[in-house]
């Protein structure tokens, strides 16, 4: 089992859902140990970057309204398999597909308001906690 770190995103409605806590929780009771956290302000140029492989896609501008539409809180998160295991407890992208007892078949309600975004793969885990914290901020 390898130690892997992956970067998340508590989103909007998350945040105006006040489910914070609930996902934290269960990142943590899964085994999952914070080693980073902050409140961001996204703006469209971190967006056009964290969501280059969408910006061609019809609703690219809803996301980043979406996105922008209050803070979100990143984290880092550490365990075995963090990458896997963390997409595993979120669920597909779209809330409406994803089963219960996964944050975003509980949670979550379309396929954009999905509660969390967190890494796919452990190289893109590695860019985007470079994109989200300085290395003072990691622990
Ligand atoms: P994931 O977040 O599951 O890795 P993607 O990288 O494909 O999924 O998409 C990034 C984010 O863009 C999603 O989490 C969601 O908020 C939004 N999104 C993706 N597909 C759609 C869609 N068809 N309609 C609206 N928003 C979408």
């Amino acid at each position: 089992m390898a130690i892997e770190r992956s970067l998340i995103l508590l989103k909007p409605d998350c945040l105006k859902g006040g489910h914070a806590g609930e996902a934290v929780g269960r990142f943590e009771k899964a085994g999952f140990a914070l080693r980073g956290a902050k409140m961001i302000q996204l703006t469209d140029e971190i967006l056009n970057e964290h969501y280059a492989h969408l910006t061609d896609r019809p609703f690219f501008p809803e996301i980043t309204g979406f996105m922008k539409s209050t803070p979100v809180v990143a984290l880092i998160l550490e365990g075995e398999n963090a990458v896997a295991n963390i997409r595993d407890l979120l669920g597909p992208t779209d809330s409406t597909q994803a089963p219960t007892g996964t944050i975003r078949g509980d949670m979550g309600t379309t396929s954009m308001e999905n509660i969390c975004h967190a890494s796919d793969s452990v190289e893109n885990a590695q860019i985007e906690i470079a994109r989200f914290f300085d290395e003072s901020e990691v622990f």
